[in-house]
């Protein structure tokens, strides 16, 4: 799957140049999501993590590249299709802040995906409501049913998040950074309930997190983006192990430990991702790597399986 942005050129840009330019926001990637599994995408800001997100939930449309969901091609759904599609995928955002309408009481706003796709309304959906709500720990729920988002805490507002993707009996949801914006305190307390309701609910999520902590405490496997590519990818445990790809060894040696004896030291990237306009020659990391050998400014090296299961695109694994 790709992702190219087209760059508003300025007009004295347009006059020189008939050359567009792109942000290759997601540059050719290739995963699968088990079902009943947590798949986890890490990496820095600007790396495509929620690109690739919205772009499996068709909330954008890919350049090129298809999406498959319980192996049907859902790439060029629309309309009806689409919509019916949606209650099966859902997404919870980073900020609950702004995810929920101020003016929609919690109820509300809970209960309006059951409209949406005609599964309940009138007492069945309070009947519903209501449970979601004793289920995300909003307890007692009658009390919170008629309140506005405005009177709930940061933590409690994302549990109103969580139960509105979850009300719709969905299979699927991508979470994109849902700990982030939440006070450090109760992030652990989020995560739990979204692993319970994962094995009660049955389902699958797509976990984005630039956080490889919180990845590695969640996922059964994990993908490393680095500016749009997946860098590395393979079961947890191998990949926290054995990591291969320089920018994972960096990224794993920055998770602070609570023991300092236990603290190896840490791998210091040099410099800012790049922007994903001008993404350089070759291996796309090797400005800020220190592992880098001559090819790697020449030639971009490829996802390739290294062990069952674990692949890693890096030419110090050839
Ligand atoms: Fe570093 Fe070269 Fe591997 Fe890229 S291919 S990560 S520059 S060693």
């Amino acid at each position: 799957m790709k992702k190219y942005f087209p760059v508003e050129k300025t007009f004295i840009e347009k006059l020189l140049t008939r050359q567009r330019k792109y942000v290759k926001a997601v540059d050719n990637i290739t995963f699968g999501i088990e079902r009943g599994e947590v798949f986890s995408l890490v990496g820095e800001t600007g790396s495509g993590k929620s690109t690739t997100g919205k772009l499996i939930l068709r909330l954008i449309n890919p350049t090129s590249g298809k999406i498959f969901f319980d192996g049907q091609d859902i790439t060029n759904l629309k309309g009806e299709g689409l919509r019916k599609l949606r209650r099966y995928m859902q997404i919870i955002y980073q900020d609950p802040y702004s995810s929920l309408n101020p003016r929609m009481k919690v109820g509300e706003a809970i209960g309006h995906p059951l409209e949406i796709h005609e599964i309940a309304k009138g007492d069945k959906e309070r009947e519903l409501v209501l449970n979601m709500l004793e289920k995300v720990g909003l307890s007692p729920a009658d009390e919170f049913y008629d309140i506005y988002p405005d009177q709930l805490s940061g933590g409690q507002r994302q549990r109103v998040a969580i139960a509105r993707a979850m009300i719709t009996k969905p299979e699927f949801i991508v979470a994109d950074e849902p700990v982030s914006s939440i006070d450090v305190s109760l992030r652990a307390s989020i995560l739990e309930l979204m692993m319970n309701l994962k094995e009660e609910l049955k389902l699958s999520y797509l976990f984005i997190t630039h956080d490889l902590a919180v990845a590695k405490y969640i996922s059964n496997k994990i993908a490393v983006l680095y500016l749009g590519k997946i860098v590395e990818m393979g079961p947890t445990h191998v990949l926290f192990k054995e990591p291969l790809h320089p920018y994972t060894k960096a990224l794993i040696s920055a998770i602070p430990v609570p023991t300092p004896k236990l603290k190896k030291e840490r791998i210091k990237l040099k410099g800012e991702i790049p922007s994903a306009i001008n993404i350089p020659k070759g291996c796309r990391f090797h400005p800020r790597c220190i592992e880098k050998i001559k090819i790697c400014e020449k030639r971009e090296p490829e996802l390739r399986e290294i062990k069952k299961g674990h692949y890693v695109a890096c030419h110090l694994y050839p």
